[in-house]
């Protein structure tokens, strides 16, 4: 059944970030779809932690703010417009969105790793001038090549979480074959947490998680951890011997923490963002124990896996969302999500 199509607002209301602490929900207007742009009526958005230090800090990573800017890359939402090209889902189809747009000149790198080309961009980023506005509002024109068609039976709710969950299971990837593995995962924010779950579905044998707070490691426990351990001593990580370490934190005493836990050859790898600059860790014992430092920076086409994984069950990740606002609430939602002791992934709910 065709579902018609409404006549769509001029203007919509959206989490804009002016500067560091200066965070607001902003009426923005709605400019006229490119060809092949849809526009989707965004239902829920997951809060990030870049989000989070572009509002705390004016910059994530390396990425400063200079002008105002529209958060937000974790969205799912419904085709209210299909794109006038003809590409891409049509009207009511659920949808999640894939954020990066490859760079263009990529000849020298894997091109097969497009996240690693130069010059990509990513919804809600300031990494490039102009920025590239993120979906935190209500309706938003996407180019339909981010568009991944979201089958009926996932609920949108649980499907805000394919784009953090992209990311862990791109970084549980660049660890190879986990089966039969022992595993430690230091910090149980969302992304650690999702990485348990996925780590669980790949058949990792035994995981640890390690945090600061209670709350993440209950959640991680939930989602598979084997052991769980508050802020544990060096001697305690020291034992763990992990063949595999998922640095989650991005902080330097997290990667610290992973280092010492890795057992002689084993593999780290560094999901987690460290703030740029020089940052002070004890890395010694990675050349004596000869391990493999790895990086991992956002996902590919594992999205296509998520989704596949979320839909059949294989992958549980529902006690990772603990807080749901309404967008009127974005503020609140905010502070909320940035206390890590008392929260997992904060979800906007653009609907309500
Ligand atoms: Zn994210």
């Amino acid at each position: 059944m065709a579902i018609e199509e409404l006549p769509l607002p001029v203007s919509a209301a959206a989490v804009v970030v002016h500067g560091k602490d200066d965070l607001r929900i902003d009426q923005v207007p709605l400019r006229e779809p490119r060809a092949d742009e849809a526009v989707i009526e965004i239902a829920y958005g997951g809060i990030c932690g870049s989000d989070l230090h572009y509002w705390l800090h004016g910059a994530a990573g390396e990425s400063i703010l200079k002008d105002p800017m529209v958060l937000g890359h974790e969205v799912v939402g419904v085709v209210a417009r299909a794109a006038a090209d003809g590409t891409g889902p049509e009207v009511g189809t659920p949808v999640a969105v894939h954020p990066a747009t490859p760079g263009p000149g990529a000849a020298r790198y894997p091109a097969d790793r497009p996240n690693l080309s130069p010059g990509c961009t990513y919804l809600g980023s300031a990494a490039r001038h102009p920025h590239t506005d993120g979906a935190f509002l209500r309706y938003a024109n996407l180019p339909t090549r981010m568009l991944r068609v979201l089958p009926e039976s996932l609920p949108l709710r649980l499907a805000a979480l394919i784009e953090p969950a992209s990311v862990a299971w791109h970084g549980v990837s660049r660890a190879g074959d986990v089966r039969g593995k022992s595993v430690l995962v230091v910090g149980c924010g969302p992304i650690g947490t999702l990485a348990i779950a996925v780590l669980k579905r790949a058949g990792a044998s035994h995981i640890t998680a390690v945090d600061m707070h209670q709350l993440p490691l209950d959640i991680a426990a939930s989602v598979g951890a084997d052991v769980v351990l508050l802020a544990p001593e060096a001697e305690r990580i020291a034992a763990i011997e992990a063949d595999v370490v998922i640095e989650s934190s991005g902080n330097h005493f997290g990667l610290g923490t992973a280092i010492n836990g890795a057992t002689r050859g084993g593999r780290v790898v560094m999901v987690g963002l460290l703030p740029s600059g020089v940052q002070p860790v004890a890395i010694s014992l990675a050349i004596t124990r000869e391990l493999e430092l790895l990086g991992s920076f956002r996902f590919n086409e594992e999205i296509a896996e998520v989704i596949a994984a979320l839909a059949d069950g294989s992958l549980f990740v529902e006690p990772v969302i603990t807080h749901e606002f309404a967008l009127n609430d974005a503020l609140v939602a905010f502070d909320m999500a940035k206390n890590s002791a008392q929260s997992g992934k904060v979800l906007l709910n653009f609907a309500d």
